[in-house]
């Protein structure tokens, strides 16, 4: 799927990961220490092809509760050049989670677990810790919408210098954003999560720990609320309850919301919005791109979405993996994911288009574009909470990002031909598994969907495609693929297969 043949950006590169030991830690104050944990990445041999990884979606929404994200392993082999993206879909993590969950390796006082009240002393001195803490996020909270720099920073610990100039940054970030809420929520105590001596490092009459849900919806982009946890710790001194920090014993898998990483540059386009945290990069310059790619969307899934995106530019690879409550090299070989920002996948979750900044920038200027349509396909068809199987949401992604820019079969379906070429013709369309990172056949698989959907759009026309998938897409029932192969077009998986492989056959010239 290399769609730079002839533009004289061929990369052919590939891309092994050393699988860097680093890990990224969170210092006690201050943003978190950004580790470089792929700074051991070389570029080989030429490839063809991109990798993606493809969680595997809730099957019921009963099923939340103890779904968590499986970004699966590293693949060894990527190619750059190729639409390299991903539906992730943010797992459930609820507080019992991040409470069972080992802390991140290295994070200071991580030595004590987090525990829950059991008597009750316990459970009234919890009590009491969150209507001192309330009042305090509450304060920070108002002071963000009402634009009063003073009274936000009023609620920080006077001892606390770190996090004194991150609670800046953040109250600078924020006032960047078009927030059309923000709201911090006291969501429950982190008992013991904090060791003695960083208790008493702290001072005070007493110091905590909190789990506190942050929620914000910006105007224009969202129509719920982006919602995460932040550990917030509270110090009390003379009397005065502060905040000492944001980002104490952030455990492995808890996402992190961008305006806490570090100093964004926000960029308006005239459909999107483009959050930096690379003070080197021209946001607007994203938005350029990404305002094409909402209109390339708009032109194949039509104009009943939002048609709007909002695309996180992260610096590094690691702040990309907090904002997905990744871990650390999850995200090596993947050039730019779609998530929800929510704790639980559904429909009308905030969606962010997050990059990743190296293979993002390698891929050039068209293969940027690529990929921010292939991406913008699953936000305008949320994809993040959709039944559809993955053959046809990244078959589709592929469709509509290679009916904007247009690529020669040949170098497009290289690895599928190759094989179809050997004899091998994939003999069902491709399965769940085929997207993981792990698979062995990734390039064939995203090569072959896309080839299922165009030859859909060739025989039905793309609006049937369209109406495909929307049907798939709207269906609550298990036959839903099966029901849209009958009544759309007027065939059942099985021939549709048959039509497939003789179609991968023809354009292979076998
Ligand atoms: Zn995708």
């Amino acid at each position: 799927m290399t769609p730079l043949t002839g533009a004289g950006e061929q990369r052919g590169a590939e891309v092994i990961d050393e699988q860097s030991g680093a890990r990224a830690q969170s210092p006690v104050d201050g943003f978190p220490e950004q580790a470089s944990p792929s700074e051991q990445t070389t570029i080989q041999i030429p490839a063809q092809h991109a990798a993606a990884d493809a969680p595997k979606r809730p099957p019921t929404f009963e099923a939340l509760g103890t779904w968590t994200l499986a970004h699966g392993t590293l693949l060894r082999r990527v190619a750059l050049g190729v639409a390299i993206s991903v539906v992730a879909v943010t797992g459930y993590v609820g507080l019992q989670k991040l409470a069972d969950a080992p802390a991140e390796p290295g994070a200071p006082g991580n030595t004590a677990q987090p525990q829950t009240s059991s008597t009750p002393d316990e459970a009234a001195e919890g009590v009491r810790r969150a209507a001192a803490g309330q009042p305090v996020l509450q304060k920070m909270a108002d002071a963000v919408l009402n634009e009063s720099r003073g009274s936000f920073l009023s609620t920080v610990d006077p001892e606390a210098k770190a996090f004194d100039e991150q609670a800046r940054t953040i109250y600078t970030n924020l006032g960047k954003l078009p927030l059309a809420t923000f709201q911090l929520r006291y969501v429950s105590d982190d008992t013991g999560a904090l060791a003695p001596d960083r208790q008493a490092e702290l001072g005070g009459t007493e110091s905590w720990l909190a789990q506190v849900e942050v929620s914000w919806q910006l105007t224009g982009y969202d129509t719920k609320p982006a919602r995460e946890t932040l550990p917030v710790t509270f110090v009390t001194r003379d009397g005065t309850t502060y905040t000492a920090s944001f980002s104490e014993r952030f455990v492995a898998g808890q996402r992190r919301p961008i305006w806490a990483l570090g100093s964004i540059d926000v960029a308006e386009g005239d459909d999107s919005l483009v959050i930096s945290l690379d003070s080197q990069k021209d946001a607007d310059d994203y938005a350029v791109v990404a305002d094409r790619a909402v209109d390339s969307v708009s032109r194949v899934w039509g104009k009943n979405w939002k048609q709007k995106a909002v695309v996180y530019l992260p610096a590094k690879q690691s702040e990309m993996e907090y904002v997905l409550g990744a871990q650390p090299n999850t995200y090596t070989q993947i050039a730019a994911v779609t998530m929800a920002e929510l704790d639980s996948p559904q429909v009308g979750a905030p969606v962010r288009i997050v990059a990743n900044p190296k293979l993002f920038e390698e891929l050039g200027k068209q293969g940027r574009r690529i990929v921010l349509t292939h991406e913008t396909t699953h936000v305008a068809s949320t994809a993040t909470a959709s039944p559809v199987p993955l053959w046809l949401a990244e078959g589709f992604a592929d469709y509509v990002a290679f009916t904007a820019v247009s690529v020669q079969d040949e170098s497009a379906a290289k690895e599928l031909f190759k094989a179809v070429r050997a004899g091998k013709v994939p003999r069902t369309l491709p399965p769940p598994e085929a997207f993981a990172a792990s698979s062995a056949d990734l390039p064939q698989a995203y090569e072959s969907a896309w080839l299922a959907c165009r030859l859909i759009s060739e025989r039905e026309g793309q609006s049937k495609l369209v109406k495909f998938y929307r049907a798939v897409h709207a269906s609550k029932s298990p036959t839903g693929l099966a029901d849209a192969f009958r009544t759309v077009l007027g065939t059942t998986e099985a021939e549709f297969t048959a039509d497939w492989q003789k179609y991968l056959k023809r354009l292979a010239g076998v």
